[in-house]
Order: C-alpha cells, then sequence, then structure tokens
C-alpha cells in the first residue's frame, strides 16, 4: 500500500503584488487524516488550498498533492483531478438545474462516482431533491456544495469553509457525513472558522496568521492548551471564590477537606480551543 502523504508542502510562497499572502509554509497532510486550517480573515488559508487544488499557481515552493504538482496540470491532469473533491468558498452558481439534475450531471465526469440518490439524503437534501437551485436557501445551497465535492468518491476532498450558513442540526449531521468519509479513508483539509467544528472534527489543526503556519498540533494540546492552568471556581457563604492551578486535584481535594464533604458549585475549567486560538493569533493577551 502507498503510504506516502496526501499532500506534502515545502516553503511555499505566494504574493499578490506588492502582497505576501503565503509566506513560505511546510505542510504535510498523511492520507486517512482530517486536518483543519484555521486562521483570522485574510490569513492565507483560501490561497493555500486554492493552490494546492492547482486553481492559483505559487511563487515558489515544492508541492505534491497525491504525489504530483497540482501547478503541472498536463502531468497531473484529469486523472489526478478525478481523486480529488473540492467545495470551494463560493457557493455553485444557480443553474436552472434541480439538485438531482445538478448532482447526476457532477457523477457524470466521474469513473467511479457515489450513489446520486444516497449522497443526496448524506447532505439533507432528499426533500428538495427536484427543487431548483436557486430556489435553495443559502444553507441549502451549500449543502449542495458539498454533495458536488463528494460525488465523485474522492480520496482527498478539500472544504474551504464548509457549513458557512448551516443551522446547528445541518452542522451536526454534516460532521457525521466527514467522520463517515474518514472512516472510508477520505483525507480532509479543511478550513473553517468554527472552532467547535475543527475541535469536533480534525485530528490535527494549523493555525495560519500573517501567511505563515504558527502552530500545528492535535486540537487537545494546541498551543499548550493541556498543560495550561486550570481555573477552579467554587462558592463559599455566598461569595464566588476562584483559583488558577496547574494541579486542579489537589485543590479540589483539599477543598473537599475545607468543606468537609460536598464542594458548593465546585466548576474545573481548563481554556477551550477559542481562548487558545484568540491568544495565539493575538485577539487577546
Ligand atoms: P478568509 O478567512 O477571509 O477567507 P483567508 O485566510 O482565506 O481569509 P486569503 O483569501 O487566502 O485569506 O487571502 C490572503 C491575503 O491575500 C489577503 O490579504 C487577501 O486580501 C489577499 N488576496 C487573496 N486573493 C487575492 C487576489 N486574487 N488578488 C490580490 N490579493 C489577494
Amino acid at each position: 500500500m502507498n503510504t506516502a502523504p496526501a499532500i506534502e508542502v515545502r516553503g511555499l510562497v505566494k504574493k499578490y503584488s506588492n502582497k505576501t499572502a503565503v509566506a513560505g509554509i511546510d505542510l504535510t497532510v498523511e492520507q486517512g487524516e482530517i486536518f483543519a486550517l484555521l486562521g483570522p480573515n485574510g490569513a492565507g488559508k483560501t490561497t493555500t488550498v486554492e493552490i494546492l487544488e492547482g486553481y492559483r499557481k505559487a511563487n515558489s515552493g515544492e508541492i505534491k498533492v497525491l504525489g504530483f504538482d497540482p501547478a503541472t496540470k498536463g502531468i497531473a491532469g484529469q486523472k489526478w483531478r478525478n481523486r480529488i473533491g473540492i467545495v470551494l468558498q463560493s457557493a455553485s452558481d444557480a443553474a436552472d438545474l434541480s439538485v438531482i439534475e445538478t448532482v447526476s450531471h457532477f457523477a457524470n465526469y466521474y469513473q467511479n462516482p457515489k450513489d446520486v440518490d444516497q449522497v443526496i439524503n448524506d447532505v439533507g437534501l432528499t426533500e428538495k431533491i427536484d427543487s431548483k437551485v436557486h430556489q435553495l436557501s443559502g444553507g441549502q445551497r451549500r449543502r449542495l456544495d458539498v454533495a458536488l465535492g463528494i460525488i465523485g468518491s474522492p480520496e482527498l476532498l478539500f472544504l474551504d469553509e464548509p457549513t458557512t450558513g448551516f443551522d446547528p442540526e445541518a452542522r451536526r449531521s454534516f460532521w457525521d457525513l466527514i467522520r463517515t468519509l474518514k472512516s472510508e479513508g477520505t483525507t480532509i483539509l479543511l478550513t473553517t472558522h468554527y472552532l467547535d467544528e475543527a475541535q469536533e472534527l480534525a485530528d490535527r489543526v494549523g493555525v495560519i496568521n500573517n501567511g505563515q503556519l504558527i502552530e500545528i498540533a492535535p486540537p487537545s494540546t494546541l498551543g499548550g492548551r493541556n498543560n495550561a492552568p486550570a481555573k477552579v471556581m467554587w462558592v463559599e457563604n455566598g461569595v464566588s471564590k476562584e483559583l488558577l492551578t496547574s494541579n486542579p486535584t489537589e485543590e479540589v481535594i483539599k477543598l473537599n477537606q475545607h468543606f468537609n464533604g460536598q464542594i458548593p458549585e465546585l466548576q474545573v475549567l481548563r481554556p477551550n480551543l477559542e481562548e487558545i486560538y484568540l491568544k495565539m493569533i493575538g485577539e487577546v493577551k
């Protein structure tokens, strides 16, 4: 079995006239991995992803996606493209076709498409199967984008802000769908502004800021989150108390002895991914 990484990037640089959008990033995504790129608006996420998809050209760097440089389309060609699924940031054009016509049309481009009805069901559009695309709501259009990204049974799926406009229920069903794709062996690179999405789905996240990857780590250890001090909170004589500690267990035992049992309104909190992320990109001190 080929165990080469699905994506290998070394020293990727992209400039738009004077502006350096991507300032030399290194990135490896292993086969079967879900990797989330996080970063503020304008950080360079879409630029990076679209270079990997072959839609933009890098100024410099070594790039391999499923073993090929996406810029040399002549070599990679249609066969390479067939192995990749793409959900771009912008929504699909609202053609005068129905949902089923659109998905069936895209299925024809691929050698090994998934079942059209099944995919429409997987993205939660069965009720809208005969509706024209231009009659769909924003969130439903986004679901259609996801259907078109996965219809070709891709080995590698790029998702650029896939759940923007989804209601909470749709986001959760989308997460289930992504987990199913992962269990089938699909490699997934996604960008998102939703920290809970990264936390739920990603094996590793990369935080990009001003065109630089500032850290790559699993969500649970990003920014030293696992070793960050915990906040222990409780109530004593009607007054809220709190302390920061690197050993919350010890503090809870002490409090337990102090109260001789139940600690009123005890809470132990570690910084969540959002707090750590905002700190990393300099939004909070
Ligand atoms: P967002 O979260 O807002 O989608 P992003 O991280 O995807 O942001 P990019 O779209 O990659 O960011 O943009 C990175 C930088 O490059 C930004 O400063 C943006 O203005 C600039 N940029 C992107 N595309 C172009 C372009 N076609 N021409 C000129 N500048 C561009």
